[in-house]
């Protein structure tokens, strides 16, 4: 499984970085986790066959995580896309989306391929014959909850465990991808055996993350999402020389192999 990020900035603008973008490739197939803003341009400069990409799976509307997406549908339409594509919403948001899109000319009728707005799944969804992924609930968007009633908002998030069955049947590669979480105990249930972590530092402390990863021994781990005006350096070299931990800070462009 290659892991390409698109876009490791958090949710404050930063030159030269977009917002959430992750890409998961397995053979001939690429599945992206977000599309925030700038997602387009990134994918724009790597070298990727467009018609690659199937599915785009949207864990919550924060617009560093989802803005991108008018964009990435032009996008795809300069191209010349001709296959179809599939995209995952939270379900309350679907109708809003689509009523949106044709205000900034994006029209069904002047596309050669369709897009297709789905519910995230509730269940595991299998991806390709050896690869399937897992959303699971998280608590990062609680604080709205009193405004769900008022304007019929998703109060949910979600992260993303991605994994692929090796050619040999036995072996598993196992992908974590925590999106936007409110602690870093949220991840508790689906760490065990993963290869490697991409987590967030928006809204959690990176000594909290170490601590984590440390008894869970992740062998790698990759921060993104990390405030502009936070340094970590200190603490990955706390990290490398107390627990002996594979920790990196995300960039965009960055490929990972598991
Ligand atoms: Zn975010």
């Amino acid at each position: 499984m290659k892991i390409t990020i698109f876009g490791s900035a958090s949710g404050i603008p930063e030159k030269g970085k977009a917002h959430s973008c992750v890409g998961v490739e397995v053979g001939e197939k690429m599945f992206l986790l977000e599309i925030g803003e700038g997602a387009s341009s990134s994918i724009a400069g790597d070298d990727l066959d467009i018609e690659k990409i199937e599915k785009v799976f949207i864990s919550h509307t924060h617009a560093d995580h989802f803005i991108g997406l008018p964009r990435f549908l032009q996008y795809l339409k300069w191209r010349g896309r001709k296959k179809d594509i599939e995209i995952y919403l939270p379900e309350k948001h679907i109708d809003a989306v689509e009523k949106f899109l044709p205000f900034l000319y994006i029209f069904r009728e002047r596309f050669e391929f369709e897009y297709k707005f789905l519910p995230l799944p509730k269940d595991e969804l299998i991806l390709t014959e050896n690869l399937k992924i897992k959303l699971f609930p998280t608590s990062h968007l609680k604080k709205y909850r009193k405004y769900s009633d008022i304007y019929g908002v998703e109060t949910t998030s979600y992260g993303y465990l991605v994994e692929e069955v090796l050619n040999d049947g036995i072996g598993v590669k196992r992908f974590l991808f925590s999106s936007d979480i409110d602690s870093v105990g949220e991840l508790k249930n689906f760490i065990e055996g993963v290869d490697l972590l991409l987590i967030e530092c928006a809204h959690i402390g990176i000594e909290d993350i170490i601590e984590f990863v440390s008894e869970y021994n992740v062998p790698k781990v990759i921060l993104t999402h990390i405030s502009p005006d936070r340094d970590v350096n200190f603490m990955l070299e706390y990290a490398r020389a107390k627990f002996d931990l594979n920790i990196e800070v995300a960039f965009d462009g960055m490929k990972i192999e598991i």
